[in-house]
């Protein structure tokens, strides 16, 4: 325990250098409701990433979300550049999709047996996902990674996956090495309680590199089950792969005998309506959801080829099951979700708001003299402070970690809640608006002159 304390201390030293000014944010109710929480819930909050870690300071406790804007227990309103974490594509609270749960409820929250509402989704989510013939519904992330991986060994029956560093997968046990997100966050290589033999068979290697894939597939031959990726990297901050990297990477599996699988559960729906896999025209063997199908409700899914799929119980023998799997209302929340998203225009707005953003932030940094590079795809954007550019999780961690810290806390002081981490991506929704950017952007350059 002691040694897992001093390896945080080690590489976090964010710790030390909290150099806080909170006199101009009045946070005394989130202040007294945090400090309750730790002595509740370890570290306070139910997901790492949540309690500020890696930029230092007070998290902010919230309240309520609308739109584009959240608010917290002490009443301060702020622009939400994190929308859950995707779900909230559409905007926060969406009356259409509060009203269609409203009026689903009225029948009950779960039936534990088949229910209409699941036809209608999966229908939806294989007539958008060009790799998806067949869809199984779960209740994460997690849960559908650590399913497709169960699918990827049955179906090969080969053990090895390959993986890559930054790239996060959920928290199960075989994808927690060289893991983005929170794992990336608080600087932790591995996880204490993952045995080793639990991920032997787990291979990583750094994105956009295909010759580091390719070594890895020749060391390992007939053992390697597929290649999961995120096809966007939105976990070890906002990083794009490379012209040529997904078909290198089709080109690859095909030539092993492994299987493709894209891990869509954070671009899927927000890339484009059928994610990453449309925009950039490679179709994976497999495919995980979560996030926005669930509209903000949990939900997971994996799907992919029908032959493949056949493979799942009880059409075939590899078990997997859930108690609140596909239940009504989160079933209705993502129905709704999609159809907001397919109404007109609607990816051409988000890729216009998040381009004025992130152009006007790295504006914003040159005007001040500060490196920074980023970039943005759709309604997905990411910003570091180095001089980039940025194709791997090793690029990404030349951040200066320090300057990301203080520009955080400044712009929280200015009304804009962004991810509490430089290894994170942003994301903006249908409710931003062209006041809510021009107002971050200004905020931005305030902050920044003051680095
Ligand atoms: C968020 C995320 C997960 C995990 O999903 P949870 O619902 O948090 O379990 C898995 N993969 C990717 C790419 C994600 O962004």
């Amino acid at each position: 325990m002691q040694l897992w304390r001093d390896a945080l201390r080690r590489h976090n030293p964010t710790e030390e250098r909290v150099l806080v000014n909170t006199a101009t944010l009045k946070t005394t109710r989130s202040e007294e409701i945090f400090a309750a929480a730790q002595k509740l819930m370890p570290g306070g909050v139910n997901s790492p990433v949540r309690a500020f870690k890696s930029v230092g300071g007070q998290p902010i406790v919230f309240d309520r979300v609308k739109g584009s804007h959240i608010w917290d227990v002490d009443g301060n309103e702020y622009i939400d550049y994190i929308g859950s974490w995707g779900p909230a594509i559409c905007g926060h609270a969406h009356p259409e999709v509060t009203q269609a749960l409203h009026d689903v409820l009225e029948k009950g929250t779960s039936f534990g047996a088949p229910c209409y509402l699941e036809n209608v989704l999966a229908e939806m989510v294989i007539d958008a996902v060009p790799s998806i013939e067949m869809v199984r519904f779960v209740n994460s992330g997690t849960e559908a990674c650590m399913a497709v991986l169960r699918l990827m060994r049955a179906f090969t029956g080969r053990d090895k996956l390959i993986k890559f560093e930054g790239c996060y997968h959920g928290h199960a046990d075989m994808f927690l090495v060289k893991a983005g997100s929170g794992v990336a966050t608080l600087g932790l290589p591995d996880s204490p309680g993952v045995p080793k033999s639990t991920t032997a068979n787990t291979l990583t290697a750094p994105y956009n590199d295909l010759q580091a894939v390719r070594s890895l597939f020749e060391e390992n031959p007939d053992q390697v089950s597929g290649v999961i990726l995120e096809p966007i990297v939105g976990n070890a901050g906002f990083i794009p792969p490379d012209a040529g990297f997904l078909e290198g990477l089709r080109e690859l599996t095909r030539e092993y005998g492994a299987l493709l699988v894209f891990d869509e559960v954070m671009t899927g729906f927000r890339i484009a309506y059928g994610g990453a896999q449309q925009k950039f025209g490679v179709t994976p063997d497999l495919t995980t959801l979560g996030k926005i199908i669930g509209g903000g409700l949990p939900v997971g899914a994996y799907g992919g080829r029908r032959d493949i799929m056949a493979m799942v119980a009880p059409a075939g023998p590899m078990y997997q099951a859930g108690t609140l799997s596909g239940n009504p209302l989160a079933m209705t929340a993502g129905i709704k979700t999609l159809e907001l998203l397919q109404r007109s225009n609607t990816y051409e707005q988000l890729e216009r708001i998040t381009k004025k953003l992130s152009d006007g932030l790295l504006q914003a940094a040159k005007e001040t003299g500060h490196a920074a590079c980023g970039g943005n795809i759709s309604g997905m954007f990411g910003f570091f402070f180095t001089e980039g550019p940025v194709h791997s999780y090793e690029d990404a961690k030349h951040s200066d970690l320090n300057k990301f810290g203080r520009f955080h806390r400044g712009m929280l002081e200015r009304g804009v809640y962004l991810a509490p981490s430089q290894f994170e991506a942003g994301f903006t929704s249908l409710a931003h608006t062209d006041e809510d950017i021009d107002r971050t952007i200004a905020a931005a350059r305030e902050v920044m002159s003051g680095l």
